[in-house]
């Protein structure tokens, strides 16, 4: 099979702030808050990418259409690197790609109503306004009534407003749909809804997704590629089955470890992982994740781990990665 070009792809993506007591007259130090992200997204392609707090993924997500600037890395637009990351440049990405935000209804005009706040973007690109007919297809795309558009934000529930987000973002027809937390505060059926709306969109136009989540069970259902994050760091990539059926490096183990299971018999004899996320400001040394690894050796507290290479496009960031399925390691649940 023929791989599409990517529609986006960030290169050695890095994004840095100052940091300091007095770091706006005077920066101190940097705080790297991500280093060295490569990933694609292709046409109707669905990519997630999964972490804890404070592992990036959302910084990913905004550094890719300008709402953070990168501080070095590439980011390319189908194949075609940005001159710079200045406000023009983005321009021509936010043509192409939507960010649906994690509180959707806090993105929106309180004043303002919901057909209106879903032709806006329309009408900021220069494409016109939308007739009534348009409005209402648009919005029954998104599984929206047309009885809501008439409602103000507030007014809406927490389902409503993710599939107003949704509808407001396909007024320009994205390549790209970046969908931060998407099923974040939605009861289980509506988490379903906003999901199986997503691969209609996808089937429909060819739409690719970057979903940013810390739901693994989300990640399994959609995407066909995952992308785990630690600490601004890619740990491992590659396709979702084989994610799930070996996963290689032991942070993902002990994500998959962690999810739940529905049965009071089953015991865990011990916590996947240990302890807490590291501070951004007090990066360990070696391997970022050491201090939290179960099988962790002296090799992995001096030198940091490069990305390794598997078959179909599985990469792993660990001096000695698993080779065993989920669930038959000895940190898989007793
Ligand atoms: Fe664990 Fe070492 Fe691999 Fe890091 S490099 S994940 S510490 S085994």
């Amino acid at each position: 099979m023929t791989l599409k070009n990517p529609v986006i792809s960030a290169d050695h993506l890095t994004v840095s702030v100052p940091e300091g007591p007095h770091y706006f007259f005077q920066p101190t130090y940097k705080l790297d808050i991500l280093i060295d992200v490569s990933i694609a997204v292709r046409p109707g392609e669905i990519v997630s990418i999964v972490g804890e707090s404070g592992s990036g993924k959302t910084t990913f997500g905004r550094a890719l259409i300008g709402l953070m600037r990168p501080s070095g890395g590439q980011i390319s637009l189908d194949g075609v690197a940005l001159p710079d990351f200045s406000k023009g440049s983005f321009r021509k990405v936010r043509r192409e790609a939507a960010l649906l935000f994690q509180d959707p209804a806090s993105s929106f005009n309180p004043r303002q109503r919901i057909g209106a706040m879903i032709a806006e973007p329309r009408r900021i690109a220069g494409q016109g306004g939308m007739r009534r007919n348009d409005l209402q297809d648009l919005a029954a795309t998104a599984g929206l009534g047309s009885s809501l558009l008439s409602r103000f934000p507030h007014a809406l529930s927490g389902g409503q407003a993710r599939r107003a987000a949704v509808a407001r973002a396909l007024s320009v027809v994205p390549r790209l749909i970046i969908a931060d937390e998407p099923t974040a505060g939605l009861d289980v059926s509506v988490q379903g809804g906003v999901l199986n709306l997503f691969l209609d969109i996808r089937d429909r136009h060819d739409t690719a997704f970057l979903l940013i989540t810390h739901n693994l069970a989300v990640a399994r259902h959609v995407s066909d590629r995952i992308v785990i994050m630690y600490l601004g760091r890619v740990l491992e990539s590659g396709p979702t089955a084989e994610i799930f059926r070996a996963p290689r490096h032991p942070y993902t183990r002990a994500l998959l470890d962690s999810e739940p299971v529905p049965d009071p018999k089953r015991r865990r004899a011990e916590p996947p992982v240990i302890g807490e996320v590291p501070s951004l400001m007090n990066r360990p040394s070696g391997c970022e994740f050491h201090q939290r690894c179960r099988i962790a050796r002296d090799r992995c507290r001096i030198e940091a781990p490069a990305e390794t290479p598997f078959a179909d496009g599985h990469t792993v960031r660990c001096h000695f990665p698993l080779d065993t399925p989920a669930g038959v390691c000895a940190m898989a649940a007793g």
